[in-house]
């Protein structure tokens, strides 16, 4: 399995993309989360490994890193920092490549992202002569990630668990071949969330401020154990990626796992 980080900020960044990760598995890529300029986040991505690496090795990592090339997308709560792209993927898919874009989020999530979020902008197209109306199915094949058992995402196996933060979100742990990968997603500090994700190989875990984030010095508490498998993400731009004692992620990296 392979782990690439797209997008490494906040909401309020200046410096990074805001929630972007992807995993690929046996050629099959699942999209975490889906910010604003998704396929320029894309393209930086390969711009960075271009940089990074030989120039073999950047093809090859680079090489399904682009948004014709990736069909499922899960979106781990409905803030625009993790899901504002969503809108112009499903587009790209409706206009130029005539599918459907697979969608997979918790049912909390459904409950609230056509209607709430998208179909204001999505639910009307104009022909040139007249307007059509669009449901969620038209642009969407969605899927439901269980919180009460494990979901098959292509060759990914996923169990989902919520997070303590200010919408329904659900943190990841998903495997592969033996291998495994947590995802945090956006939660306040919970070490239950943190015993869950750390059985995985990686652990993927936001940092920020306020009550609905995970305050750094919170996860120095945590056993060396579990820190050294942890990659920090969702980090301010004022956050000290060089001094940090847990491992950072940046964008362009990926992390073979
Ligand atoms: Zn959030």
């Amino acid at each position: 399995m392979r782990l690439y980080a797209l997008g490494v900020g906040d909401t309020f960044t200046e410096r990074h993309h805001t929630h972007a990760l992807l995993v690929e598995a046996g050629g099959f890529r699942l999209a975490i989360d889906c910010p604003d300029s998704y396929r320029r986040v894309l393209k930086d991505a390969r711009d960075k490994i271009a940089l990074a690496e030989p120039r073999e090795r950047a093809q090859e990592l680079s090489a399904g890193l682009d948004l014709f090339s990736i069909d499922d997308v899960l979106i781990t709560h409905v803030h625009g920092d993790h899901m504002n792209g969503l809108e112009g993927a499903a587009f790209l898919k409706w206009f130029a490549q005539k599918k459907k874009l697979g969608l997979h989020t918790i049912q909390q999530v459904r409950d609230v992202i056509w209607d709430e979020r998208l179909r204001v902008s999505m639910g009307q197209l104009w022909d040139g002569e007249r307007f059509d109306t669009l449901s969620f199915d038209d642009y969407f094949a969605w899927s439901e990630v269980s919180l009460e058992r494990e979901t098959k995402i292509g060759p990914l196996t996923v169990r989902a668990r919520r997070t303590k933060h200010h919408v329904p979100t659900s943190a990841l742990f998903i495997e592969h071949d033996g291998r495994s990968i947590g995802i945090s997603s956006d939660t306040a500090f919970d070490p239950e969330l943190i015993a869950f994700l750390a059985e995985a190989d990686v652990v993927v875990h936001e940092t920020n401020a306020g009550p609905a984030h995970t305050a750094y010095e919170d996860l120095l508490t945590l056993a060396p154990r579990v820190k050294d498998k942890m990659r920090l993400v969702h980090y301010a731009d004022t956050f000290d990626v060089d001094a940090s004692e847990i491992a950072v992620l940046r964008e362009g990296d990926v992390v073979e796992v």
